[in-house]
């Protein structure tokens, strides 16, 4: 049994090594990418199901990192989060997304940007909001940021407020993969929500039977609780057509556009449409 231990332990122990040291590694790498200028964002266009109008942009995180090259949120923000990084890069997230909106024409649509949870509950959150919006000379209205339903669920009175302070400003918030989470159609009803982003799960699922029934919930929830809505994760035609019968009146996915830099936008903008 002994003998058993020491070689189970020996197994073991170079991967808790090699996992903490990566982790150590990406928080520093985290905090000089920041200092150097390794991330910048890509923007993926939300349009109209129906006319492939694009109405708003989605900006997200991009990180060139020097030996590992592109790398994505799902890889770095947990490991930002954890630490704390978070915070600064959120904040230059937020500024650099709006100096973006603004550098395209005065046309251009809403601009979504996604705010961890994190984010939120820092008790200055909404001067940030607003200082920068006011210093990239940008009109509340064209702001929206998008929350985790895990947010709503806390309940916290920072929280609270915070939602308040933004929707009192003229910033519209959303809900960010609708359906994942837990949320209650009465935390829908009590936080100053106006919309909400299907998850690519429930589009992805569309041609299962039973899931156009899940969405279709979905839009009758929407209607009544006087909500926006976009669909995201739509690759395919049957996708967007299905999302259109139901009701669903944005989308967002491959099939209209992937994310593109910020010097892309204008030719996008300036297409008719992306069907
Ligand atoms: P999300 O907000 O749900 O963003 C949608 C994700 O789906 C993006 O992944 C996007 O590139 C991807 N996507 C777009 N169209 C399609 C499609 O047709 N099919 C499929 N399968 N995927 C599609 P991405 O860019 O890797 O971002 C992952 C997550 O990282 C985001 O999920 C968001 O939660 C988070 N994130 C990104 N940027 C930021 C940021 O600036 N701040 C914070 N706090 N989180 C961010
Ligand atoms: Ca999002
Ligand atoms: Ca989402
Ligand atoms: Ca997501």
């Amino acid at each position: 049994a002994k003998e058993e231990g020491k070689r189970r332990w020996r197994r073991f122990e170079p991967l808790l090594q090699t996992s903490m040291t990566e982790r150590l590694e990406t928080r520093a790498d985290l905090e000089a990418g920041l200092a150097t200028g390794q991330f910048h964002l890509v923007h993926q266009p939300v349009v109209e199901t129906g006319t492939g109008r694009v109405v708003a942009l989605e900006a997200l995180l991009r990180w060139q990192h020097p030996e590992r090259g592109l790398v994505g949120p799902d890889e770095f923000l947990p490991v930002a989060e954890a630490t704390g990084l978070i915070v600064p890069l959120g904040r230059w997230a937020l500024q650099q997304a709006l100096r973006e909106l603004a550098s395209w024409d005065g046309a251009a649509p809403r601009l979504h940007v996604n705010v961890s949870a994190v984010q939120m509950r820092l008790p200055g959150v909404v001067d940030e909001v607003r200082d920068a919006l006011a210093a990239a000379g940008v009109a509340p209205g064209r702001l929206v940021v998008e929350l985790t339903e895990s947010l709503l669920l806390e309940d916290d009175r920072v929280v609270r407020d915070a939602l308040a302070g933004l929707k009192g400003m003229g910033v519209h918030l959303a809900i960010d993969d609708f359906g994942t989470g837990y949320s209650s159609l009465g935390y829908l009803r009590s936080f100053p929500v106006d919309i909400l982003k299907i998850d690519k799960s429930f589009v992805r699922g569309l041609d299962e039977p039973g899931q156009e029934a899940l969405v279709d919930a979905i839009v009758r929830i929407a209607r009544t609780l006087d909500l926006e809505l976009v669909a995201e994760g739509v690759e395919r035609e049957d996708q967007r057509t299905a999302l259109d019968r139901l009701g669903c009146t944005h989308a967002q996915g491959w099939l209209f556009s992937s994310p593109v830099p910020a010097a892309a936008v204008p030719a996008l903008l300036a297409r008719p449409d992306l069907l």
